[in-house]
């Protein structure tokens, strides 16, 4: 996997071009040669089992903020959301932000290495199928920012987005929240600090009355985003945020 994982750091600044993305993914696919190792593999979204069992799965983490939590403890919610439980209702992340899965999503944000948001979007839209039983009236919505869209010619959420719409059937919304301006950088700041920083940065352009919204990132680091964007969505009516995210980063020291 390590070797394979050398040929993502091949820098690409072109803008993204779909078929060309789409072409090198088919080809990769059609080939049966996993996008991590380079062995064969039979799973359609392109990582082989061997890879696949070798990730850095999160199997027990906190129910409402991602975090891990010891398996033997048999509880649910962490202390720190137990003391300030978050604006949002529940949270899963399916990897700790590890080898390899950092540097997938690095080559995949940084690196135009667009193909990623196949497998990845795939395992999370299994993970939201197991959890739940019916979807009548959830909604996906990736944070969607401007700039970055500008600078990268694609935004991470709304790939992985389109890809857990395709399979599990919830409609995506992928115009209904847009981060309106950039915001200075979270670190350095104290909690109140961020949530001020972040504070009206994102808009809501449609009404979510009595939607239950699956909010869909990359990576859950803080949450303060995740906060804030739950805070807007039930002014504009949801009954419901849930985040499903790739990757949680572990708790600041
Ligand atoms: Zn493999
Ligand atoms: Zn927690």
């Amino acid at each position: 996997m390590i070797s394979a994982l050398r040929n993502l750091s091949t820098f690409n600044f072109r803008k993204v071009n779909y078929s060309e993305w789409r072409q090198a993914f088919l080809a990769q696919i059609k080939q049966r040669h996993c996008l991590l190792c380079d062995g064969n593999h039979q799973e359609s979204h392109g990582i082989c089992k061997p890879c696949l069992a070798d990730l850095p799965w999160l199997i027990w983490s906190c129910q409402l903020c991602g975090i891990q939590l010891p398996a033997d403890t048999g509880t649910a919610v962490c202390g720190q959301c137990l003391r300030h439980p978050p604006l949002f209702d529940y949270c899963q992340g399916l990897f700790h932000y590890d080898f390899p899965i950092r540097e997938v999503i690095t080559s995949f944000k940084f690196r135009n290495k667009i193909w990623f948001a196949r497998p990845l979007g795939e395992l999370l839209a299994d993970r939201i199928l197991q959890h739940y039983h019916q979807l009548p009236d959830h909604i996906l919505v990736p944070p969607l920012h401007k700039q970055r869209l500008r600078e990268r010619g694609f935004n991470q959420a709304l790939e992985i987005g389109r890809i857990v719409s395709r399979r599990t059937g919830i409609p995506l919304a992928h115009k209904a929240l847009v981060k309106t301006r950039p915001t200075a950088h979270q670190s350095g700041l104290t909690a109140g600090q961020r949530a001020k920083n972040l504070r009206g940065s994102f808009e809501v352009r449609e009404s979510f009355a009595h939607r239950h919204v699956l909010l869909i990132d990359d990576i859950l680091t803080t949450g303060h985003t995740a906060q804030e964007i739950a805070r807007v969505l039930k002014k504009a009516g949801a009954d419901r945020v849930d985040v499903f995210c790739v990757a949680r980063t572990p708790p600041p020291a």
